[in-house]
């Protein structure tokens, strides 16, 4: 039995994660959760998975949960940053789902990773803005991160028993999500609702309009330089629209390994939560004969400029990544009310990088000081529109 805590339980890599655990109840339980606001949701998981902890946004969503759950139920209901930790660090955890959206999820990742938890990390955005202090932290506390993001999964799948030396490159893919088709001109057009609309993946909202813009891809690239500890020249990204090869590593003797499956996030996170053996997910198998012809495409920095700033930020390093992070969750915040235009993403991020004075070998403070920083500018260059 391993014993499991989901943070971000109401979200969609959440509700996938719990998924997995309900249908292999033999293998799992679920001894902590945490979630922001969606109480309704989280008191079902409650009900269901009768969690020894809880963790919600505030005091007062405490206390309407408190009062929803039945008397007899024993799962101690905590809030705010210091419910967080207590949830991040419970100490009957052997793993920890780190499925919180945005830099929420940073504090509390490295929280569980200091409790000498193994991490199932979905949460990008803990690597891109400290990837540095959290794999030395990992490496301190002798606890693995397994990657979530079927793009990393699948790297991760194909350097199993592989040497660090004769890796000589690495190939995200990514769907290009529903514009990559777009001339530049209609680019100016596009709606909420069309960006809203992936092709292959369901997920959450900030990571469906990243998808859109490629931010996504830019975020995974930084990611994939701290998980696989490589240089940004060695991690490549390609577009591939059927979203059937996860990624692919190209080896020193020129061969190439692929990771291939269903688009579906249950399979990477069965993998992370179950390495190094494999489980039956319950899921359809892929029909390669009916998948038809698999396609491969250079992106297009020009239409999708937010890739190549990523990368940029992410070679400058220091406090630039957390800085990108932070401007693209305020730029995405907005555009998600429909404030700003999808083309204003990369003008604001951009201005906000330019502005930005990096500080090298950053500690904790310095990088959610940037972050901080990062969000106030973005929202001057929101002003401006
Ligand atoms: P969602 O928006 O669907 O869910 C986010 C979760 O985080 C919810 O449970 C939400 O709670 C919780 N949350 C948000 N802010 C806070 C906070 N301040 N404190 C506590 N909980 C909070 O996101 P996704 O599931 O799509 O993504 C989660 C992470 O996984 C992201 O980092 C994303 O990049 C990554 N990821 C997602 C993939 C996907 O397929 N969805 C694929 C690969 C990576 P509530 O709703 O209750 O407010």
């Amino acid at each position: 039995m391993k014993n499991v805590t989901v943070l971000g339980s109401t979200g969609s890599i959440g509700v996938s994660a719990l998924d997995v655990i309900e249908k292999n109840s033999d293998r799992f339980r679920v001894v902590a959760l945490a979630a922001g606001k969606n109480i309704k949701l989280l008191q079902r998981q409650i009900e269901k998975f009768r969690p020894r902890i809880a963790a919600v946004g505030d005091a007062k969503l405490a206390g309407e949960l408190r009062k929803q759950l039945p008397k007899k139920f024993a799962t101690r209901i905590v809030y705010d940053r210091g419910g967080l930790n207590e949830v991040a660090s419970f100490h009957a955890a052997d793993i920890v789902v780190s499925a919180i959206s945005g830099a929420a999820g940073l504090l509390p990742t490295l929280t569980a990773i200091e409790a000498g938890k193994d991490i199932a990390l979905a949460n990008k955005e803990t690597m891109v803005m400290a990837g540095d202090i959290v794999t030395k932290k990992a490496e301190e506390k002798k606890i693995k991160i397994l990657p979530v993001d079927s793009e990393h999964s699948a790297i991760f799948q194909c350097l199993q028993g592989q040497a660090q030396e004769s890796i000589r490159r690495i190939i995200l893919t990514a769907s290009g999500g529903p514009f990559w088709k777009y001339k530049a001109g209609d680019l100016k057009k596009v709606t909420l609702q069309q960006t809203l609309k992936h092709p292959n993946w369901k997920m959450g909202r900030k990571i469906t309009v990243d998808s859109a813009s490629m931010m996504n891809k830019g975020l995974e690239v930084i990611e994939a330089k701290w998980l696989f500890q490589l240089d940004f020249g060695k991690i490549d990204v390609l577009i591939h629209p059927q979203s059937i090869v996860h990624s692919l590593v190209e080896f020193v003797d020129g061969s190439v390994l692929a990771q291939m499956g269903i688009p579906d996030m249950r399979t990477p996170i069965a993998y992370a939560l179950t390495y190094p053996e494999r489980i039956i997910n319950y899921l359809p198998f892929l029909d390669l004969r009916s998948a038809g012809s698999l396609h491969f495409h250079k992106p297009d920095i020009k239409r999708f400029p937010c890739l190549e700033i990523a990368y940029e930020a992410g070679i400058a390093g220091g406090t630039m990544p957390a800085v990108l992070n932070a401007a693209n969750e305020i730029a995405v915040e907005a555009f998600l009310k429909e404030k700003v235009k999808f083309l204003d993403l990369p003008r604001i991020i951009d201005k906000v990088l330019h502005n930005h004075l990096s500080v090298k070998a950053p500690s904790l403070e310095d990088i959610l000081h940037a972050d901080n920083w990062a969000r106030e500018k973005a929202k001057e260059q929101l002003e401006r529109i």
